[in-house]
Parts: structure tokens; sequence; C-alpha cells
């Protein structure tokens, strides 16, 4: 790796921090308790801010505001096309604010400023539109029931959307999020992570400014087991939505069940195959899963994180793996032309330092990596694993840090097994040029995407989402819709039964 940065001088963000109380009926606002919780620059540990901490009577207060908003306000009531209107404006506006979205971004989860403002900020207001797209192309079908009868279907808002999101990708989670369900025409109460509080803040602010009435999305920082689990179990949430690990997707689908049977929609872990054919260009199957195990610092629900190489290219592209993680840079995410910046705290930090040396334990080859860079902030080198088996834990588990592992294959049967021999189905990666191979495993792997000579391409009318413990639904696209709608069967006898 080239550390291109100056670790010990971190970089001034150019912004202040505006926003950190509670977004509730359209006002920030203190918890109710005036309690609040620091959020972390990942590059030093230092404290950025403190935010307002929500707990039960704070989702109570933003669930009532939501609710009035569904019930008696004019979101749900006003045409398609206005609503539609209102997004429009937002995504101009999120463009308009890149540099400061982009800024709090980086500041708060330690990706490369490049990437928050040049690859997620463009990604975020174009979701936004494509939703914006929708709101007015939503509708039902007159269906040819037997008998004397005429039948239509209305599609109507679900209502109360509770929303909770990770801290990898805050504001593209946030995006994704409230998108299609606004557009819809429910109203949200939305929780970020404790990690990673301030963007989607500011972001909600712009919405208000796009002419969003209060009450229909209301944000909330706070931590899982209480604001979170508060959201998920809240009586008068008609609908969760959640994107989080597998662990806490099932403590949310049990708080919904346990409390009012709300529908849920889950987004969880993988452990993404990335598998390498006999046939391929080996220098850019390199620089492929390269970047599908490295981006954002490892930290992807759908990283490659279990390499396959097929037995003839194995050598050499370990050999050229090994010389791209040397080169990757690393370094202050503030500063141009960096690819990974710090690990997102202390705690992922550590727990991917434990799995290095478990590989290591458990007899995986180091090729390189495998140590923390500097002595502050959560840096971590660029690791790469050989020699890896199923059996061990950095092939089993979802690291979700900057460590790749390869492993051998002999034929395309074999990897079809060994790829699918895991709980997770979130996506897989396919290099190969022979249309018969890529045909084979794209039908055999038991996935939600099947990348083929590409990866992480998450255009906004691609549909997203796992198979297995990966998840239940899909976000993005058409498909998201149907989250946020209920369909009613309207019933009418017919007088002259041959009309
Ligand atoms: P990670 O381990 O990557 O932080 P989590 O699944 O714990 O992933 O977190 C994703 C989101 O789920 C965060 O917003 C977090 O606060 C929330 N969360 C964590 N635990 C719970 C819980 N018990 N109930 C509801 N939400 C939770």
């Amino acid at each position: 790796y080239t550390t291109a940065a100056a670790f010990e001088n971190p970089i001034t963000p150019s912004v202040k921090v505006n926003y950190t109380q509670l977004l509730i009926n359209g006002n920030f606002v203190d918890s109710a308790s005036g309690r609040t919780f620091p959020t972390h620059d990942p590059r030093t540990g230092d404290v950025i801010a403190h935010v307002a901490e929500a707990d039960a009577e704070d989702i109570n207060r933003a669930v009532s505001a939501a609710r009035k908003a569904f019930d008696e306000g004019t979101w749900p009531k006003m045409t398609a096309y206005e609503r539609s209107r209102v997004l429009f404006r937002f995504a101009d506006l999120l463009d308009k604010h890149t540099e400061e979205l982009a800024t709090l971004e980086t500041w708060d989860n330690g990706k490369p400023y490049e990437q928050a403002a040049k690859v997620e900020l463009p990604m975020i207001s174009r979701i936004i539109r494509y939703y914006a797209g929708w709101a007015d192309k939503i509708h039902g079908l007159t269906v040819p029931a037997d008998g004397p009868h005429h039948v239509q279907t209305i599609h109507e808002p679900i209502g109360v959307a509770g929303q909770i999101i990770p801290w990898n990708f805050p504001l593209l989670m946030f995006a994704w999020k409230i998108g299609p369900a606004l557009a819809c025409g429910n109203t949200i109460v939305l929780k970020t992570a404790e990690q990673t509080p301030l963007s989607a803040l500011y972001a909600a602010k712009l919405i208000h400014e796009a002419g969003l009435p209060p009450g229909v999305l209301n944000v909330v920082s706070g931590f899982g087991p209480t604001a979170g689990a508060a959201l998920a179990s809240h009586m008068e949430v008609d609908k969760l939505a959640f994107t989080g690990s597998t662990q806490t997707g099932k403590i949310v689908l049990e708080l919904a069940a346990k409390s009012n049977l709300k529908p849920v929609t889950l987004e969880l872990g993988g452990k993404s195959p990335f598998i390498v054919c006999k046939d391929a260009d080996v220098d850019k199957a390199v620089e492929l899963a390269h970047f599908a195990l490295f981006f954002n610092q490892g930290q992807c629900c759908c990283a490659g994180s279990r390499t396959y190489v097929h037995e003839s290219v194995y050598d050499e592209f370990l050999e050229k793996a090994k010389t791209r993680a040397l080169k990757r840079s690393v370094g202050d995410p503030f500063l141009a032309g960096i690819e990974q910046g710090p690990q997102i705290d202390s705690e992922q930090f550590e727990k991917i330092l434990r799995y290095i040396r478990s590989g290591v334990e458990s007899g995986a080859t180091l090729e390189t990596g495998g140590e923390r860079i500097g002595d502050k902030g959560y840096y971590i080198q660029p690791t790469v694993f050989s020699n890896v088996k199923e059996d061990m834990l950095i092939a089993k588990d979802e690291i979700f840090g900057p460590v790749q592992s390869v492993l051998k294959f002999k034929d395309i049967d074999e990897v079809i097994g060994r790829a699918n021999a895991t709980s997770y189905g979130l996506a897989a990666g396919v290099f190969t040029h022979d249309l018969d191979t890529a045909n084979t495993l794209t039908r055999a792997l038991k996935v939600g995407t099947v990348w083929i000579n590409c990866y992480d391409v998450f255009d906004a009318a691609i549909p997203f989402g796992g198979y297995k413990m990966s998840g239940q639904g899909r976000e993005k696209g058409i498909h998201c819709l149907s989250n946020y709608l209920q369909v009613k069967a309207v019933v009418t006898p017919l007088k002259d039964p041959a009309w």
C-alpha cells in the first residue's frame, strides 16, 4: 500500500456541523431526555459533534408526527405529480449541496471524499429522481374476473414506514429508503446508524426546503437496542425496512412480528463469491476482484469477499492481486487520489484485526498487509490471504474490512457447490468471456445479483436484495414500490353481465 497522506495532520473539513438534533414534525428538537451522544471522526477517533439521542419517547413523538401527517396531512392526498415535483426539487438541492453533504459523509464515515462527491452523491440524487418519476405512474388494474363483476385494484400507500439504516453508505441508504416510500405517498420515521448521524440530518433539512410537508419525514439519531427497537416494535408503524447485519435483521423481524405484524423488508449481510474463470484476462480480473472487495474500505454488504480463482490462473492472479493491494493508496480520505480511508470505528477495526489473526492461525497464507497503519484512527493495511479454505472463519464470516481471501478451484461444478455453501446469498461476481460458463454460473448461483465482468453496478433501476439469510424483498427499481403499497381489490356487480 502507499500511504499518500500525513496521518499525523488530518485535513480540517471545510463545513460546519449545523444539524445535530432530532428532526420531528419539520423541526429540529432535542431528545425528550435531553441526552446526546458523540459521533466520531474515524481518522482520529476525535469527537466531531454531540447529537441528540432518541429513545422510546422520541420514537413515540416521531411516529405520532408521521401518523398525523399520513392520516390527516396533505402528503398522501396531494396529486402524485405534486409529490414527484417535491422529490425532483429535492434531487436538485442534493446536487447543489454536494460539497457539504460529501464532506459530512467523509468526516463521519471515513470514506474517500472523491468517492462520496463524485460517485455516491450523483447516485443519491439519481435514485431520488428515479422514484420521483415513478410517483405519478403507480396505478392499479382492471381485472378480468369470472362472473358478473367489475373488478379493479387500487394501489394505496401503506402508511407510516419505519426505516433503520446502517453506517457504511449513510446517505445512499437514506435515499434508497426514502425515495420509494415517499413516491408512494407514505410518511416516515427513519433512524440513522449511531456511527453516522450527520449527513441524513442535512439532507432532511434540504427536502423540507424542497416543499415536503412537516411530519412526512422524521429523522432520528440513536442506538439500535433503544431507538431502533422502539421503532421496530411500534404499534403505529405500518411497515419496517431495515438494512444492517443478519443478526440484527433477525431481531427486528421478531420485534415486528411480536408487535403488530408489520411487513418487513431486510437487506442483510453477505459473503459474496467473485469467480475468476480459466479464460480470464488476469490483469482485468485482478483489478475487478480488487475493486469488488476493497471498495469502501471493504465495508459493503455485497463485497466480493471470497475470491475463487481457477487453478490455471491462480499463481499469476495471486502475484498480481498482491501487487495491486500494495499499490492501493491509503490515507486521509479528504486528500485527492486516496482509495482507502479508515474503517468506521474502533469496534469494527478491532474485529477486522481479530479476523486477520484468525486467518493466520487457521493456516491461510498472509500474502500482504495484516496490520494497522499509523497509531491513531482506524486505518488497516490492504490485506490479501491465499490458501484460504471454506472451513476457515475468514471464508465463512462477513469481515467487513479490507481483507481479500483467495481460494483455488478446479472446475465449474465444484465452484458452484462451494460458492453456494453459505447461508448468505446477496451477490456474486463472474469473470469470464465464455457465454456458456457465464450462463451456467448465473443460473446456478443462489444470489440476488450476478455481476458478470463488472461489479457493484448500482443503477437506480436495478433491483437489489438477497437470497437466503441475506435478506427479504428487493430495494431499488420497480420491485421496491410494492414494499410501500397496499393493494385494494374493488368488486362491483355488473347490471348487465354481458358487459
Ligand atoms: P453493524 O453491526 O454493522 O453496526 P447493525 O445491524 O447492528 O450493523 O446496525 C444497523 C442498524 O441497525 C443501525 O441503525 C443500528 O442502530 C440498528 N440496530 C442495531 N441493533 C438494533 C436492534 N436491536 N433493534 C433495532 N435496530 C437495531
